[in-house]
């Protein structure tokens, strides 16, 4: 292995760059991931542009990132070499603001946003915080895995939190997020509507919606 990895990094506002970089160690509490598979979400586009507050350039974007933890920095024990691991879109909380210390990790004033932040995964590798990966298990192929730590993720907690199992919900658009929200096999709420302006509606006839 040589001691330089490629990244498709945005160097200026809507300029990509293919660029070979400097193989970094993982910091205290930090892994480094050898990456198998990265989704495309429109987020990114919001990196490209800049079109959050305090972006800095180069930045490398993809915030749906599956891979392998190559190694582990110092003071990371719950992790080790070879564990195939997911990271999103929020990369780590601060742990000391007011929402972080009420438990609201989410409202985080000052959270890690992976691509945002720093570097995503639109690289060979990319530097993540131990504490914001999830394991992936051998069963789901890394591709299929990747658009689950973003969009998957966010029509989970859409579901999880829109009523109980049993009630009737109602999808709005099948697009990247919508799809995984009725095939979302982790839940037991079935599709019972949906958006006939969708082109996308193979997967609610599969799964038996009435339209
Ligand atoms: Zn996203
Ligand atoms: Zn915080």
């Amino acid at each position: 292995m040589g001691n330089t990895y490629r990244a498709m990094e945005i160097s200026s506002p809507g300029v990509f760059s293919l660029v070979e970089r400097k193989i970094a160690l993982p910091g205290a509490g930090q892994v480094r991931i050898r990456v198998e598979a990265c989704g495309v979400c429109h987020s990114d586009a919001a990196t490209v542009e800049a079109q959050f507050p305090n972006l800095s350039y180069p930045r490398v974007p993809g915030h749906e990132v599956i891979g392998r933890i190559e190694e582990v920095g110092p003071g990371v024990t719950t992790w080790k070499t070879g564990q195939r691991v997911g990271v999103g879109f929020f990369g780590g909380e601060d742990g000391t603001c007011e929402p972080c210390r009420r438990g609201e990790t989410v409202y985080c004033q000052n959270p890690i946003i992976t691509g945002v932040t720093t570097d995503g995964g639109y690289a060979e590798m990319m530097i993540a915080e131990a504490r914001a990966l999830v394991l992936i298990p051998d069963e789901l192929k890394s591709g299929d895995a990747a658009p689950l730590v973003c969009a998957g993720i966010t029509t989970f907690n859409a579901l999880r939190n829109a009523g109980r199992a049993g009630d009737t919900v109602a999808v709005q658009g099948i697009g990247g997020l919508g799809h995984l929200g009725l095939e979302a096999p982790m839940s037991s709420l079935r599709p019972r509507q949906a958006d006939l302006r969708s082109v996308a509606c193979f997967p609610v006839l599969k799964f038996g919606a009435n339209l």
